[in-house]
């Protein structure tokens, strides 16, 4: 590695911010030893926080039911061969009592963009879930919608929101996106959760089409100036019955040298190992853990919707995606020194 890359690792390591133009040599000119190196001190910076600790969350895909057309996913509105599906509010609270009894203590409820969750129902919804689980965090991940609508979920007992900007250069983001979303009103979204209370993820895809190593320098930024409880970052993965059929996927690499980045910037951040990691790579969950990841979120929907809610070719599902297998990835975290723990697992304020 070069002199260069390794000062900026240990700048990085012991100031948790660079420039954008050294984001950008940093990503340009990795190599094996400089990930080797950043992964090293993100574990480090990890267990000062979380210890050996793992969070999990169960993933409830409340409805596969889309308004809108991002070009990169599998749910998008024009998407005819996508067998649509709504969850039943019993339906979603069933698995809520499901999970907590294998020993979730955070439910993240995500979906479309389906006018059928008005505020009404999310709300009643959101109350009778906290009723029934007082010690459960909610975590909601249900797109873009109106600071007003946000203030009531919150007020019905919303602790998180899951909404990642995708990519912080607004003409890429008009790329991925039809022209009625823009990255003004995602930021919009962003900032009102934020002020509202909530713990916030935003995050982005790794390898989406047209994303250039000045546009990933430019999302390590915006994470560090917007300052997220949560970041969600996994490889795009094309979908075969969307426009970005034909694009290659992103990598498990470049993924995990990102993971272990943006540990670096914020060493109490939530950071999940995602689905499309594991998906890409039989081990992809435990290497993003190795990188510096402290989270998974394994599948809690009911069985016969799983496959319906595909965002990307072969996401996975069952195995140690399943809630129901939580001993196997309880026994797959430990076998690489991680201890999968019963807890909401909110962020570690100082
Ligand atoms: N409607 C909600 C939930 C979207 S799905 C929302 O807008 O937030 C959650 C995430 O899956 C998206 O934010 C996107 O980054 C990711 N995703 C969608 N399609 C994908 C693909 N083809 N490959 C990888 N990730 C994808």
């Amino acid at each position: 590695m070069n002199e260069k890359l390794h000062t900026l690792i240990e700048k990085l390591a012991a100031e948790h911010r660079l420039t954008l133009a050294e984001y950008e040599y940093l990503i340009a000119n990795r190599c094996p030893e400089a990930a080797e190196l950043l992964a090293e001190h993100a574990v480090r910076a990890r267990r000062a926080v979380y210890g050996n600790t793992v969070f999990i969350r169960g993933l409830i895909e409340i409805s596969n039911i889309c308004k809108n057309n991002c070009l990169y996913c599998g749910i998008r509105a024009a998407n005819a061969n996508c067998e649509r599906y709504r969850l039943t509010p019993e339906e979603i609270l069933e698995c809520c009592d499901e999970g907590y009894d294998l020993g979730f203590r955070t439910f993240v409820l995500q979906g479309g963009e389906d006018g059928w969750f008005t505020d009404e129902r999310v709300c009643a919804l959101l109350r009778k879930i906290k009723a029934a689980h007082p010690d459960c965090a909610v975590t909601l991940s249900l797109g873009e919608r109106s600071r007003e609508s946000y203030r009531l979920l919150r007020e019905a007992g919303a602790d998180r929101y899951l909404l990642r900007h995708e990519t912080a250069d607004a003409a890429h983001y008009a790329r991925l996106h039809p022209a009625e979303l823009t990255l003004e009103n995602r930021m919009r979204c962003l900032e009102d959760l934020k002020s509202l209370g909530y713990q916030v993820g935003c995050g982005f895809m790794v390898g989406s089409p047209g994303q250039t190593n000045a546009f990933i320098a430019k999302d390590l930024q915006l994470i560090s100036d917007f300052e997220p409880a949560m970041c969600g970052i996994g490889p795009f993965i094309p979908h075969k019955d969307t426009p970005f059929a034909q694009e290659t996927a992103g990598t498990l690499k470049l993924t995990c040298y990102l993971l272990s980045i943006v540990r670096l910037i914020r060493p109490n951040i939530l950071l999940p190992s995602t689905t499309a990691l594991g998906t890409i790579d039989p081990s992809g969950r435990e290497k993003g853990i190795m990188a510096g990841a402290n989270v998974v979120m394994p599948n809690l929907s009911p069985a016969s919707v799983r496959k319906k809610y595909m965002l990307y070719n072969n996401k996975v599902s069952d195995g140690s995606e399943s809630a129901q297998s939580k001993k196997t990835l309880e026994m797959r975290m430990s076998s690489i020194g991680y201890e999968v723990v019963t807890d909401r697992g909110d962020i570690k304020l100082f």
